[in-house]
């Protein structure tokens, strides 16, 4: 680097002089280009600007060289031109006979077929500079390793003629080179200076350092084959030569070099302003991004208002009639099991009190109605619409009578109030009708066809002539209170120990022993009284329940268990998992495992009960899941045996450690003899196949007789045992 601000001040200090003497040169030059003379064809490579190059506008071939060997030429006489030689070398193109000379070297060297060649005299001395990666001490010239560029072989020679202990490589390109020279495969590059000047103005080459006092001067002459007119062209020109003056060579050197000729290219420029070209592009993304998000806000907040214009009433700020309809769609598919009520609600002789009370009296009315109900809904599961003047519709959840009645006290008696508190002696009567949703209203969604039905109801109110509601499906009502008394009061009946585990003993009836239990549950709820499972499990399935209540059961079991255990009494209990309870993300097994971990049982203790149809529902989840179980050791035991379509291929597929027959489904079929056959039939199978089997709803001795003579002895049923609390069962094992 420093030696580039040497050569900048010298440049600067000879300006004046320079410029007076290339003036003087200049027209000199021009003139004799006007000159007629010989012709004279001279081939020049043109890689190495300053020195050949093609000047990219004029796209002439110019530079040091070319303007020195024209004066000279011109000096002998003649008139030249200059043409790019398309050889690889020197050597290669001294045997061109369309070149009369050629140029530059350092000495004369044999051409390629070898025939001998002479220079001409000195045209300049160029000096040729060693260039580092960074500023580094270099050894002597003798002992290194130098980098040229193929087009530069003809030098190479001479300097292993001059060094002999120098090791050069030959590259095809500066770029190759400079790549070896990073890399280390060379300690440095080695190239006329001028040459230098030029190449290192490329920001990407800013690592690479001039070294100064390696610097060697180079002959730069005029060569061709050694042929009587070669030697007649040599004779004259080394007169030109000699007629250059030094001033000239100067002038000329220094106009090439002090021009700003090296031009940036694409990769450059990346080079050179890449961060910022990478900032300027960020910046272009950031502002699109903003930009587009903002567009998209704007449209946003446009459908938003369009949607309020649509879906809301302006008056009540309550949901329209097509507001209502797509909240209530969203509401039934968000919430396919809850039970749901939609009722009609229209103010008797509302025209009336728009007449004589006024519009406005009228309008604040409405309001008033609107505000209360909403105080008093669930923003997130129901819903209220003004659907047209003063008629009201909600999408309420069915609750017990004692909400109910909080609601005629929130909402209906202050709206028939409404002006009477305001000292005006005018009660307003709201007649509803009500309808209560069914589990094919949520199956296929029909807003405006529930509302019809509500509108009947509502319209046998109008015609009684007193305010009050109606139903339109009364037992629909009753079981929908049912079901909401199910699902709400589950956790407190957990909670509370409303609902209890009971057993039914399974025994051996070869050796009349109780061989294990089945747990059932039992829900003693403080509304309905007692309840049992065909009562509740279903709904409890349909609401996503079933799981809180089975962990339920499962853990108190195993409470028991561990009771039992503590007691020296190592016992067994079959448990049920609903197929509802095996999903992908609850892991089954890992939940018995941490039960069994925590009151210290072993995984024989509990049998798991999977109904039959639930293996043909979901097969490959179920059959992995029994696996995993019964590979930690639980039994796996498939319920309600002969229930299902598929028992047959069922026993084949999933392997599970003990079958139970459900006489009840086969004895359901009608004729006792074919069931008998069947069971007989099943039982050789199961025993067969290696399997246990436990035969359940044994109702009396002759069934158990059947079973016993076809080879099944483990039993459950009435004739042995009900299900029984917990105590009972205890007093029973004590008596046993
Ligand atoms: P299940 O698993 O097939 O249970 C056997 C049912 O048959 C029990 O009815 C039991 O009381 C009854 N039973 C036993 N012996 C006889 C008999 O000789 N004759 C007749 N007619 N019935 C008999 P329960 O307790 O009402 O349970 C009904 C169903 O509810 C069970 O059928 C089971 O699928 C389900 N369940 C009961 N407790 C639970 C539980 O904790 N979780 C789950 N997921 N389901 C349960
Ligand atoms: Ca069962
Ligand atoms: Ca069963």
């Amino acid at each position: 680097m420093g030696e580039k601000r040497v050569l900048k001040k010298m440049i600067s200090s000879l300006l004046c002089m320079i410029v007076l003497l290339f003036i003087s040169v200049a027209p000199a030059v021009a003139a004799s280009n006007e000159q007629s003379g010989e012709p004279l064809t001279v081939g020049v490579p043109v890689d190495r600007c300053p020195v050949f190059y093609l000047d990219a506008e004029t796209k002439e071939i110019t530079g040091i060289g070319v303007d020195l060997m024209r004066i000279a030429a011109e000096n002998a006489g003649y008139r030249v031109t200059f043409k790019a030689i398309a050889e690889k070398s020197l050597k290669e193109a001294l045997d061109n006979p369309s070149y009369d000379v050629v140029m530059p070297f350092g000495s004369a060297i044999e051409s390629a077929s070898g025939k001998p060649s002479i220079v001409s005299e000195n045209i300049m001395l160029t000096p040729f500079t060693l260039v580092t990666v960074g500023d580094r001490k270099l050894p002597p010239l003798n002992n290194l390793h130098v980098g040229m560029l193929q087009s530069n072989a003809g030098v190479a020679e001479t300097v292993r003629r001059r060094y002999s202990g120098i090791k050069i490589s030959l590259y095809e390109s500066m770029s190759e080179s400079v790549d070896a020279l990073r890399s280390g495969e060379v300690d440095a590059l080695l190239n006329n200076s001028y040459v230098w000047s030029y190449v290192l103005q490329k920001p990407a080459y800013n690592d690479l350092v001039v070294q100064p006092e390696a610097m060697l001067l180079m002959d730069f002459r005029v060569g061709t084959v050694d042929t009587a007119k070669g030697q007649m062209i040599i004779t004259r020109l080394n007169d030109g030569i000699k007629a250059l003056s030094d001033t000239q060579r100067q002038a000329v050197i220094l106009d090439y070099t002090s021009r700003k000729l090296y031009q940036y290219d694409f990769y450059d420029y990346l080079y050179q302003y890449g961060l910022v070209v990478f900032m300027g592009v960020l910046l272009i993304i950031t502002l699109i991004v903003i930009a587009t998000q903002k567009v998209r806000s704007v449209r946003k907040w446009h459908d938003e208002k369009m949607r309020q214009v649509m879906d809301y009433d302006s008056l009540t700020g309550g949901y329209n009639m097509n507001g209502f309809r797509k909240r209530v769609e969203t509401l039934l598919r968000t919430y396919p099991d809850a039970p749901y009520f939609l009722s009609y609600n229209n103010i008797r002789g509302f025209k009336y009190i728009n007449d004589s009370l006024g519009r406005q009296a009228g309008d604040e009315l409405l309001k008033f109605w609107m505000a209360r109900s909403k105080e008093n809904l669930s923003e997130e599961d129901e819903a209220i619409g003004r659907i047209d003047a003063d008629h009201f519709a909600v999408l309420r959840h069915i609750v017990e009578e004692e909400r109910m009645r909080e609601d005629e006290k929130n909402v209906f008696n202050p709206v028939q109030n409404f002006f009477i508190n305001q000292g005006r002696d005018y009660r307003i009567q709201i007649c509803s009708g009500i309808y209560v949703l069914t589990p094919k209203d949520f199956r296929n969604i029909d807003v405006d066809h529930m509302l019809d039905l509500a509108r009947v109801a509502e319209k046998r109110v109008r015609d009684s002539r007193k305010g009050a509601f109606e139903f339109y499906n009364p037992e629909q009502w009753d079981k929908g209170k049912k079901i909401a008394q199910i699902i709400n009061y589950l956790p407190s009946a957990i909670q509370s120990g409303d609902i209890q585990v009971w057993y039914q003993p399974q025994v051996n009836y070869d050796t009349k022993s109780v061989i294990g239990a089945e747990a059932l549950c039992r829900w003693d709820h403080t509304k309905l009284g007692w309840l049992y499972p065909f009562e509740f499990i279903a709904t409890l399935e349909e609401a996503g329940l079933i799981f809180d209540l089975d962990c339920f059961v499962w853990e108190r079991v195993c409470q028991d268990l561990h009771r039992w255990n503590e007691q020296g009494k190592h016992r067994s209990v079959s448990v049920n998992v609903s197929r509802d309870d095996i999903q992908e993300d609850r892991d089954i097994p890992a939940h018995f495992q941490n039960l069994i971990q925590t009151y210290s049982l072993t995984p024989d203790q509990i049998h798991i009960e999977i109904t039959e149809t639930a293996y043909a529902e979901n097969p490959s989840l179920l059959i992995r899941t029994t696996e995993k179980l019964r590979s930690l050791g639980f039994q796996v035991e498939m319920d309600d045996f002969g229930s299902g379509y598929s028992s047959l291929h069922m026993l084949k597929e999933v392997p599970v450690d003990r079958i139970k027959l459900d006489l009840h489904f086969l004895s359901e079929s009608g004729d006792p003899e074919k069931s008998r056959i069947i069971v007989r039939n099943i039982t050789r199978m199961i025993n067969e196949m290696g399997m246990n089997m436990i035969a359940e709803g044994v109702e009396t001795v002759e069934q158990a007789d059947f079973l016993k003579s076809i080879g099944c002895d483990q039993m459950q049923g009435y004739y042995f045992y009900k299900p029984m609390p917990v105590k009972e069962y205890d007093d029973l094992s004590e008596k046993l």
